[in-house]
């Protein structure tokens, strides 16, 4: 579609996008846009307590698990996903998985992008989907990169929540109200039955967040937000 609108989520592991994005990406799918996440690893090793408590698990058999749950909850927040394989702990980002981000970065010329933050010192594979988010963005503005398509033009950058703020000098800059989808978010978290410890701190982080948009002059009727911080300055000619 010509006039299809994108927005591209880069996640680390299967469920990241879940729980910090799951709301974002809901919203802007309902509104028409083509949200496409790329999961650069299924998060076997680090991210799949739920999955290795069961007896004579393997990392195949993980692995396929989170590709399930994965699929299963971006298809209830209306996303496609694909999935990388980069391994975990560590991710492994050869010249290939950056190729082929450029060649989707071009492809989707998003509106916007959405990923981890900087820094996380309880796990190094967030800010690596989060050093390889921007390096593919600024390859895929480069002239001279040899990949199909138009050079990208500067999508916004936008960083969601880690899982704990303070220690990865995440401050929120902007607070999306995702109250008309909240429904949608909290089946997709249900549907990561690996990490069923998370649902309830995630629906108190989202109402927390909702309480303090309403705080800082959002509507009222605002009861579940989603905190990001920007990477790049926003480009306005107003300050109100
Ligand atoms: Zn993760």
């Amino acid at each position: 579609m010509p006039d299809q609108k994108n927005i591209l989520v880069v996640s680390a592991h299967a469920a990241d996008f879940v729980w910090r994005a799951g709301g974002a990406i809901a919203l802007y799918a309902q509104r028409g846009y083509r949200v496409r996440i790329l999961c650069l690893s299924y998060g076997e090793r680090g991210e799949s307590q739920g999955s290795w408590k069961q007896p004579g698990m393997t990392i195949d058999r993980v692995k396929e698990i989170r590709q399930t749950e994965s699929t299963r909850a971006a298809g209830i927040l209306g996303a496609d996903v694909s999935f990388f394989d980069c391994g975990d702990y560590p991710i492994v980002i050869t010249q290939a998985v950056i190729d082929e981000m450029v060649k989707e970065y071009r492809e989707l010329q998003p509106e916007f992008v959405l990923t981890h933050p900087y820094l996380d010192p309880y796990n190094p594979d967030h800010p690596t989907a989060n050093q390889v988010t921007l390096q593919t963005r600024v390859y895929a503005q480069a002239l001279g990169y040899p990949a199909p398509g138009k050079p990208l033009e500067a999508p916004p950058v936008f960083m969601f929540e880690p899982h704990q703020p303070e220690q990865c000098e995440f401050k929120p800059e902007v607070l999306l109200d995702i109250t008309p989808v909240w429904d949608m978010k909290q089946k997709a978290m249900e549907s990561m039955e690996a990490q069923g410890h998370l649902w309830k701190y995630y629906t108190d982080l989202g109402s927390r967040r909702g309480t303090q948009a309403v705080r800082n002059g959002g509507h009222k009727s605002i009861k579940y937000a989603e905190a990001f911080q920007r990477v790049y300055p926003q480009v306005t000619d107003q300050l109100t």
